[in-house]
């Protein structure tokens, strides 16, 4: 038996944190001795919300859970999960178009970095309509996304 500390990286951009990543990171919570939300940059990507407040949406939202840590990172996953001491990425899945997806990008770090293992969740039904994009969309008219996003995302 290994005495070494479960790791795993949820990665993502969080623009912003929705009821559905909240509802994956719970669910994986008992999987893991840690896990840790990173908040990847790409320089191609226009953000909502500032990296500010994306982390800060989060770190409210896990307040008082000493197992979740909130971190930005910039360049590959895996670089960051070995930075880390990640062996896993986990990811959601809503759909068959987040599987296709989401399969080519586990295989591509799989062959970057065959130690780290990513693992799939499949979201929970009444979530699985719910992407940051829309939320975005809703926003960006004046609508109500309380139902969709943590109590702390305050906008
Ligand atoms: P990215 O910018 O990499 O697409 P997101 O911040 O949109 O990242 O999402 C991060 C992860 O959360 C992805 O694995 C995505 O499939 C998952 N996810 C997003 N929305 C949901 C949801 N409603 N239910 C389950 N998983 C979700």
């Amino acid at each position: 038996m290994s005495s070494e500390k479960k790791i795993a990286v949820f990665p993502g951009s969080f623009d912003p944190i929705t009821r559905g990543h909240e509802s994956i990171i719970k669910r994986c919570l008992p999987l893991f001795d840690e896990i840790i939300v990173g908040i990847g940059y790409n320089s191609n990507k226009n953000y909502f919300f500032s990296q500010d407040r994306r982390e800060h949406f989060i770190q409210q939202t896990f307040q008082g859970e000493t197992k979740i840590k909130v971190n930005r990172y910039s360049g590959l996953t895996v670089n960051f999960c070995n930075e880390v001491g990640a062996k896993y990425i986990l990811r959601g899945l809503r759909t068959s178009a987040d599987f296709e997806f989401e399969r080519a990008i586990a295989q591509m770090n799989r062959d970057l970095a065959p130690e780290i293992e990513t693992i799939f969740v499949v979201s929970d039904p009444a979530l699985s309509h719910i992407s940051s994009t829309i939320v975005r969309d809703i926003l960006l008219y004046q609508g109500n996304v309380n139902k969709f996003v943590p109590d702390a995302v305050k906008i």
